[in-house]
């Protein structure tokens, strides 16, 4: 079958909103990746934050298996015992009480904002319905989270939108202080804003927000989206803050590649989303909570978690060499595996061409916008491949200066 299918059959049968590489990747262990023609790939994307533990990890292969041999799916008219176990280590590990599953990140977001307006809603007044989040940052791309979503060019075309949304500069106490009345009822902040460039929030920025929710009785969001399940050296970033937020979302790394999300939150909000009010067909589907339980009990460890921390060291010490031999960046930034690369400003706009040299050198890497190179590789990167990996990086960003 996959000889005849290669990248020009993708035109043919896609809807044309991708515009993925010229190669087709057919296998994966660990942090590496093989396409159709049998060439090597070292993975410092590992599938924009949701490999954490890299491909076909023995594990959770094992966990799949295993589940799929008992039971694949019943629908919310039943539960399951995957569901609740995953339930039940997510509110053991973190601030939650209660929690909802869905399949993306998207509809855990989708699934926090309407819980926000109708907790207002039952608390307060219909008025009450307004939900601050801030520029360039990400939240999904359902209509409700493209609007919440603060990157215009996510929702041109699409309008009308939903309405009672603003947006704030991010990281600015006193925009969001202005912004906040008690019509408020969210505020949602990314801990680090992934698509958005790899921008960390402050402390004093997080902790400002909490103050002003409490202040005006409206909840305090945090999508985890891209910052949760270790990425940061803790399972959670809220926990590296000290923040604690009403609800978080989480997906991406939670199920490891398997599709999952969740939307976490305490027990007096979530009795706001009553019997019938929200669903899902999928949500909690027995197969994906299997898989995210084992991705969670792997992670939730001091080894991994530590790792993380330690390889961020090795990842800035290697990009400030490779800095060194081709001055390409003009700043790292990030947390834990969640790094951000920011081009010299005399290359603005090249962060996918320097991508693209990358793959010609067998490293697969992201951006985030076009100024700024992202990599989310496995949290258990083998430290061998992180060393290949940037003598590739660093062959593609002298070829890149060549060419300028
Ligand atoms: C990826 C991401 C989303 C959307 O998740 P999907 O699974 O693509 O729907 C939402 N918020 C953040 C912060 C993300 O990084």
């Amino acid at each position: 079958m996959s000889s005849n299918i290669n990248r020009d059959t993708f035109n043919q049968v896609m809807v044309p909103n991708y515009s993925p590489m010229a190669s087709i990747p057919v296998r994966g262990l660990g942090s590496r990746v093989w396409d159709q023609q049998g060439r090597e790939y070292i993975d410092f994307a590992g599938g924009i934050a949701v490999n954490a533990l890299g491909h076909s990890h023995p594990e959770l292969v094992q966990a799949l298996k295993e589940q799929a041999e008992k039971l694949w799916h019943l629908s919310n008219v039943w539960t399951n015992e995957p569901a609740i176990q995953l339930a039940q280590s997510l509110c053991t590990k973190t601030f939650a009480g209660r929690v909802y599953f869905a399949n993306s990140g998207a509809e855990a977001n989708e699934a926090a904002f309407k819980l926000a307006r109708k907790y207002a809603y039952d608390h307060f007044s219909a008025d009450k319905h307004e939900i601050i989040s801030c520029v360039n940052s990400f939240h999904g791309r359902t209509l409700f989270t493209v609007s919440v979503g603060g990157q215009d060019k996510y929702r041109e075309g699409f309008e009308p939108v939903p309405a009672g949304i603003s947006h704030v500069p991010f990281n600015d106490l006193d925009a969001l202080e202005a912004a906040i009345s008690d019509k408020t009822c969210a505020v949602v902040i990314e801990p680090i804003q992934g698509e958005g460039g790899i921008m960390p929030a402050s402390k004093a920025y997080l902790m400002k927000a909490r103050e002003l929710c409490d202040k005006h009785n409206a909840l305090l969001i945090f999508d985890e989206i891209q910052t949760g399940v270790g990425r940061t050296g803790q399972l959670y970033a809220y926990q590296a803050y000290g923040v604690t937020p009403d609800i978080l979302t989480t997906a991406k790394a939670l199920g490891g590649g398997f599709p999952v999300g969740a939307m976490l939150t305490t027990e007096p909000i979530a009795t706001a989303l009553n019997i019938g009010s929200h669903g899902s067909t999928y949500g909690g589907n027995p197969l994906a909570c299997a898989v995210a339980n084992k991705v969670l009990s792997l992670i939730d460890s001091e080894e991994v978690l530590n790792g993380v921390e330690k390889r961020h060291q090795i990842f800035i010490e290697q990009l400030r060499q490779l800095n060194k031999t081709a001055p390409v960046f003009s700043e790292f930034r990030g947390m834990g595996l969640l790094l951000g690369c920011e081009l010299q400003p005399a290359f603005k706009g090249k962060a996918r061409d320097l991508l693209q040299l990358a793959l010609e050198h067998g490293l697969m890497l992201l951006i985030a916008g076009p100024d700024v190179i992202r990599m989310t590789p496995s949290l258990i990167i083998p430290e061998e491949d992180i060393h290949q990996g940037m003598q590739r990086f660093t062959q593609a960003a002298e070829q890149f200066l060549q060419q300028q």
